[in-house]
């Protein structure tokens, strides 16, 4: 057997990037672990007792999911995470409605797979609207009014963002979309789990969930489809039929169980720890105001996740700024973008100057961060700030 890479780069490293990704709470890897040797049975094997327990345990899983969202069991469908999601909602439900209501309506700070999917609809001929947001990232309700119209089948709005952790008014937009007739989806990929989502309360027909996100394992994830009244959308993967036909391919037991025992977890504690995260960002934020001059927060502060910060650090370049505190695991918080000079199309769609946005940096807080470790980054980030400054970083320029 080959040696596992397992490179030892991020030991001593602090993690504050928990908004693009968590990892799987030991209690949830725990409940995994039978389920990769001894229970490694097919879900589907209807014939034999290794199938069914491998069953009984996506079906508690799938429980445990719905309950996190106020949800049926029988309303989730496991995918392979909130991409797979996101399309399958997206181009599932335009596809369906092709022949009578074949727009779609959205907003521009969307995550890449929710604009990507929109993109191809587009190609295929579906007219898509993309609406702009205010300079706090939230959505213009009116304008998401005027935007629907007879020919529109679905609405996609995201519950948290990624980069700026800003959460729309996902129960304002759910009660417009039932009064209008049209469908209303959201990518809650960074929301399920942090903040309380309720499918009921805010009449939401589709939500994207990510297994690791939450905690959980990665590849693994759901779409919520409501039954009553039932959204009628076209698969993307044919087969044998599984996941009421919308998703069909074995499912991965091991990552279901632990999904839903991030779920299980994410509920039990979520207001508590929600207050804490809410108040180690504080303490982050006072720390790093008290230090230096010219650090602006993006987005709106108060409608936001409580474990998320995106902060300009005026005249250094975020990059520069990343690259000077190795010791702090932080990021520009757009993947895609961070490795070219391009800065964030979601700090754009702010409005933001071009110098603000090249300098944002993402500071993501989560289950495992701990005061001690705030103290440390806010010492690191302002030393380097300070230093770059001095120096004259890209920024400036
Ligand atoms: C991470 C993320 C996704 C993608 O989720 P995966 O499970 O990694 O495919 C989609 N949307 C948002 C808002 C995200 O944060």
């Amino acid at each position: 057997m080959t040696k596992p890479v397992t490179g030892n780069r991020a030991k001593n490293v602090i993690y504050m990037d928990y908004q693009a990704t968590t990892p799987t709470d030991p209690r949830a890897l725990e409940v995994m672990l039978p389920f990769f040797t001894e229970a490694f049975g097919n879900p589907h094997s209807v014939e034999h007792a290794y199938g069914w327990d491998a069953e009984e345990a996506v079906e508690r899983a799938r429980a445990e999911v719905a309950d996190l969202i106020g949800a049926e069991a029988r309303e989730i469908v496991f995918t392979s995470g909130a991409t797979e999601a996101n399309n399958l909602a997206i181009k599932g439900v335009a596809r369906f409605h092709r022949e009578r209501a074949p727009k779609v309506v959205s907003v521009e700070t969307e995550h890449k797979c929710v604009l990507e999917s929109l993109h191809t609809l587009e190609r295929e001929g579906h007219p898509v609207t993309i609406l702009p947001v205010r300079p706090n990232g939230l959505v213009d309700l009116d304008a998401l009014a005027d935007a629907i119209d007879e020919s529109t089948c679905l609405v996609s709005v995201m519950a948290a963002n990624n980069e700026i952790g800003v959460i729309q008014p996902l129960a304002e937009i759910g009660a417009l979309c039932r009064e209008k007739r049209v469908y209303f989806h959201s990518d809650a990929a960074q929301a399920v789990g942090k903040i309380p989502l309720d499918v009921e309360a805010m009449k939401l027909d589709l939500m994207s969930i990510s297994g690791h996100k939450l905690y959980g394992p990665k590849g693994i994830g759901a779409l919520y489809v409501r039954r009553r009244p039932r959204v009628r959308l076209t698969a993307a993967i044919d087969g044998g039929g599984q996941e009421r036909g919308l998703r069909s391919g074995t499912l991965p037991a091991p990552l279901i169980v632990g999904f839903g025992a991030a779920c299980c977890l994410a509920g039990e504690g979520m207001l508590e720890e929600g207050e804490r995260l809410g108040r180690l960002r504080e303490e982050l934020l006072g720390r790093l105001w008290g230090a230096i001059e010219g650090v602006e927060v993006n987005g709106d502060m108060e409608r936001r996740l409580p474990g998320n910060l995106n902060l300009s650090f005026l005249g250094v370049a975020a990059e520069d700024l990343i690259r000077a505190v190795p010791s702090l695991a932080i990021s520009t918080g757009s993947a895609c973008s961070s490795a070219s000079v391009e800065s964030s199309y979601v700090l754009r769609a702010l409005g933001l100057r071009e110098e603000r946005a090249r300098s944002a940096v993402r500071v993501g807080l989560g289950r495992f961060t701990t005061p001690e470790e705030i103290a440390k980054a806010a010492e690191l980030i302002a030393q380097a700030v300070i230093k770059l400054r001095a120096e004259g970083s890209a920024a400036a320029q």
